[in-house]
This record gives structure tokens, C-alpha cells and sequence, in this order.
């Protein structure tokens, strides 16, 4: 049997790619490396074009709403709303069961297996035993189809310019409906909402930093926290810089944080991941994933821009900076907050 689309990794990305399909009624398989509920260090926060693009799907994951983003320094603090939408933040063990569950009654095949190689023909690919006439690369981060299919940049990332990230949950009722980003001298603390009484703590920086260490260095934060006991383990991933040449390999393509990513500094991979799914699926219903490159370089551009330029502001000796510039022009801090807000 030959599926229309096959999909390696089932991240949120992936599901959302596989949903995509059989709403547009191709068959799909996903094959996932992981069993069960998928976790993962994110910051959890859906922005409002990212729980738009949830709901499109049919999905309508629990959380606590996300209305706004406000930067903090010290003393210092500055916020912006959405204007006329809302976001959510949202356990990523929550995302990640209610987009199975949708895929699963819309009929998606799963497939537990870790792919290592992909054979790439005229008229079919094959990867894990599975022969499709399209596959997605949904395989995250550190993608290894990105490499199978000759499309991992072999630019190097400099060392600076490398960033990390940590996430733990704490067990208390959240104060705030907002994501807060805590810029201190070495990392930025990302506070969301997910729960009645769970409080995603993220944080980003350079390789190696220790989390308590680091969370200490945030008194505003540790005062809020009070003595709320850990809710998860401490997960990490990194470098977030991630850099593919192209999008598109015959009949397969990079799809999410598989096909490049740049920071989790704006929130925003789950919104752009989402729309190059919806994007890989339409240039698959119209007869030419080709067609993809270039609608995945609008769909990802103004993420790219923003990213990278807050990405070098925040590793150079400009960053003390950072949060007093947007204080002086606020007009500039909203205009950033409701671009995300997309
Ligand atoms: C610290 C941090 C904070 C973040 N905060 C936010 C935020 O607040 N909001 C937001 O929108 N985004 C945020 N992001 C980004 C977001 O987490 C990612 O953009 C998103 O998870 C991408 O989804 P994905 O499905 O492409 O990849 P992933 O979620 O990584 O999923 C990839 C899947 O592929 C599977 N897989 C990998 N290799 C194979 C293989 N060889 N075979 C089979 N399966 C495989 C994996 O097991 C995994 O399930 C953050 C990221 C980090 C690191």
C-alpha cells in the first residue's frame, strides 16, 4: 500500500501535518520514535495565531489564557495586550494528546519506530518500512532526515550565538495572564500559565548554564515561586540555531523545527511550524511540493527577521540595553507584541 503522505516524528508539528492531510482527505501515516504522550522543553505558550491554527485543525486543547507579553529587567517592566485576541498556555503533554486524538479519529496510521534513513524514487519515498508519495520531515530540532536528504547547512553557528533552553513546571496557581520574560544578565526566564495550578518556568541562554542557579538570579520570580514544589523534571534542548539550505528534496520536505529554526526568544515556533504544515499540504493537494520553498520562506520570514535581530541583541554587549530601548519606545514593544500576536 502506498500512503499519500508520510510523516517522520510526531511532535505537534507532525500531528498538525497529518491532520492537515486527511482534512484535505489524503491518507497519512506518522511514525513517532516515542510511545505514549510526547513531552518537550518548550515555554508552552500558544500565541493567539498559533491556538487560531489549533482550533482550525479541530483541536482545543486546555490551558490558561495567554492575553499578553510583558518584559521585565530588574525593577523595570513593560507590557502590551493582544488587541482582540488571546493566546494559551498550554502543557505540552496536553497539546501533544488532544492533536493524537484528533489525528486518530480523523484516521490517521501511527507507527512506533525511529527512522534512520529515507530512499528517495521518482514516483514513491520510503522511510521505516513505510512507502508513501510524499514524506514530511517532522523530526524536530536536530532533525536526522534534514541530514539523509542533503539539506543540513554546513554553516557554522558561532559559538555566542549559540542558545539554550530549560524548562521546569512549579505547582502553584499562576499570577499572571501574560507571558513574562524576565531578561537577566546571562538568560531570559519565560513565565506561562498552563494550568489551574501549574507554572511553566523556561529558560534560554548560553550552552551550559544550570537552572537553580540561574532561576535564583531572578528574585522576582523565586518571590513568586514562594516555596511551590517542581510539577516535572528539568528537559532541555539546544542549539536552538538550526540552519537548512533548502526546504525541499524531490518528493519530501522539511516541515517545523526540522526544517530550520532560529529561537524560542518570540514564542512563535509552534505558530510558524503550523502554517509550513498547512502550506507542505496545499503544495501536495495542488500537484507540486516544490511549490513549498517559497511559500515556506513567506511563511517563516518575519519570524526569521525579528528572531535573529532580538537573538544578536540578547548576545551582545547590547543586551543590558534591551529592555530600557523598549521602555523609551513602547510604540515599538506593541507593535513586536502584536506582530507575534498573529
Ligand atoms: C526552551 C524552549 C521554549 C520554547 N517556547 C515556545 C513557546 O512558548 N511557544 C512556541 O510556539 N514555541 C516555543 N518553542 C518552540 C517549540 O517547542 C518548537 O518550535 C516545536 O516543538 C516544534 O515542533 P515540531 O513538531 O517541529 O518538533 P518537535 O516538537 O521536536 O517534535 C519532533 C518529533 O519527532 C520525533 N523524532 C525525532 N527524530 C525522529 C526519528 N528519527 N524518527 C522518528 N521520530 C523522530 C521526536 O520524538 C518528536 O516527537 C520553544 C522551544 C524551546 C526549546
Amino acid at each position: 500500500v502506498t500512503v499519500d503522505v508520510l510523516v517522520v516524528g510526531g511532535g505537534p508539528v507532525g500531528l498538525a501535518a497529518a491532520i492537515e492531510a486527511r482534512l484535505a482527505g489524503l491518507s497519512a501515516t506518522v511514525i513517532e520514535r516515542r510511545a505514549g504522550v510526547i513531552d518537550k522543553a518548550c515555554g508552552e505558550g500558544l500565541m493567539p495565531g498559533a491556538l487560531a491554527a489549533v482550533h482550525r485543525l479541530g483541536v482545543d486543547p486546555p490551558g490558561r489564557p495567554l492575553r499578553g507579553i510583558r518584559y521585565l529587567d530588574g525593577e523595570r517592566m513593560l507590557e502590551h495586550r493582544f488587541s482582540g485576541v488571546e493566546g494559551r498556555g498550554v502543557r505540552r503533554l496536553a497539546l501533544h494528546s488532544a492533536l493524537a486524538s484528533r489525528a486518530r479519529s480523523l484516521g490517521v496510521a501511527f507507527v512506533e519506530g525511529r527512522v534512520d534513513d529515507v530512499a528517495l524514487g521518482a514516483e514513491t519515498v520510503a522511510a521505516g518500512g513505510v512507502t508513501a508519495r510524499h514524506l514530511l520531515a517532522c523530526d524536530g530540532l536536530h532533525s536526522t532526515l534534514r541530514r539523509r536528504l542533503g539539506l543540513e547547512s554546513s554553516r557554522a553557528i558561532p559559538v555566542k550565538r549559540r542558545r539554550y533552553g530549560l524548562r521546569r513546571h512549579f505547582a502553584l496557581e499562576p499570577w499572571t495572564d501574560v507571558v513574562e520574560v524576565h531578561f537577566g544578565a546571562r538568560t531570559e526566564a519565560y513565565i506561562t500559565p498552563v494550568g489551574d495550578d501549574t507554572v511553566g518556568v523556561a529558560l534560554l541562554g548560553p550552552q551550559g548554564f544550570d537552572f537553580d542557579e540561574e532561576l535564583a538570579s531572578f528574585p522576582r520570580i523565586t518571590r513568586a515561586l514562594g516555596d511551590a514544589a517542581p510539577a516535572s523534571t528539568l528537559r532541555g534542548a539546544g542549539p536552538l540555531r538550526q540552519l537548512s539550505t533548502r526546504r525541499v528534496a524531490g518528493r519530501a520536505a522539511l516541515v517545523g523545527d526540522a526544517s530550520g529554526y532560529t529561537d524560542a526568544i518570540t514564542g512563535e515556533g509552534l505558530r510558524v511550524g503550523m502554517a509550513q504544515a498547512r502550506s507542505a499540504i496545499a503544495a501536495i493537494v495542488a500537484g507540486d511540493l516544490g511549490t513549498y520553498e517559497r511559500q515556506w520562506r513567506c511563511d517563516t520570514r518575519e519570524f526569521r527577521l525579528l528572531t535573529n535581530q532580538l537573538v544578536v541583541l540578547a548576545t551582545s554587549p547590547l543586551r543590558p540595553l534591551l529592555v530600557p530601548t523598549m521602555l523609551a519606545v513602547p510604540g515599538v514593544f506593541g507593535r513586536i507584541v502584536d506582530r507575534i500576536a498573529r
